[in-house]
């Protein structure tokens, strides 16, 4: 009678050791496939987007990153990722909005504006390249959307340049450095003259107030008519 008692434990307690066993391999079967899951979505999230934007007269084209444009020179600080201010979505290329940093303080270049991205940022405002009147800085790749023209279709498309106009620069020569930076973009992409916006373009926004208040859109364009065709 004892022997069989005993027996019988044991055999409860094979039976519930196997249960056990059963129980744990769900369970690792259960939270893989939701792993598997999470990583189809995200796959999913960021293909969907490529699509979106993907029109066939428009093939995605990947970033450029010059070391200079025309002889000006382009420092590449390209800031993290943030979902504010660069939230790496893909997109293709359409515009190149022109935009002042209406920052008149001196020294204000465009190396603060990268370091300003780059660690002291606390907006949601972002851009592509910074100019001023002897150097450029390129924030964030060109096939990624950044956040400048305050309005969806300017944001997903355009490259989004900020002119200096710090009160001790030189703003013919920021002028003409944009545009050489614009015609080079331009190349790059296979974008013709009318891909050039302004900021006012998108929200009304006045911006860039400089170049609109002078009426110098329409020299700007022309001049970079005049080096896309060197
Ligand atoms: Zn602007």
């Amino acid at each position: 009678m004892q022997k069989k008692d005993y027996r019988k434990r044991n055999d409860n307690r094979i039976i519930i050791a196997f249960l056990l066993i059963i129980i744990m391999t769900l369970l690792i079967v259960v939270l893989a496939l939701r792993q598997e899951d999470e990583s189809k979505k995200v796959a999913f999230v960021f293909h969907s987007t490529i699509l979106d934007y993907y029109p066939i007269e428009s093939p995605f084209k990947e970033s450029v990153s010059p070391d200079d444009v025309y002889g000006v020179p382009v420092h590449q600080q390209i800031i993290d990722a943030n979902p504010d201010t660069r939230p790496m979505t893909k997109r293709i290329i359409k515009y190149l909005v022109i935009h002042e940093t209406d920052n008149f303080a001196a020294g204000v270049g465009a190396k603060n504006h990268a370091n300003y991205l780059s660690y002291n940022n606390t907006s949601t405002n972002s851009w592509h390249y910074t100019v001023d009147d002897h150097e450029i800085y390129h924030h964030i790749p060109d096939d990624e959307v950044a956040h400048h023209a305050g309005d969806k279709e300017g944001n997903m498309y355009g490259i989004g340049i900020e002119l200096c106009v710090n009160r001790d620069g030189n703003f013919n020569k920021t002028f003409d450095n944009a545009a050489k930076l614009v015609a080079y973009l331009i190349k790059a992409y296979d974008l013709d003259i009318d891909a050039i916006k302004v900021h006012r373009d998108f929200n009304g926004k006045d911006c860039p107030h400089k170049i609109l208040a002078s009426n110098r859109l329409d020299e700007f364009k022309d001049k970079v008519k005049s080096y896309v065709n060197t």
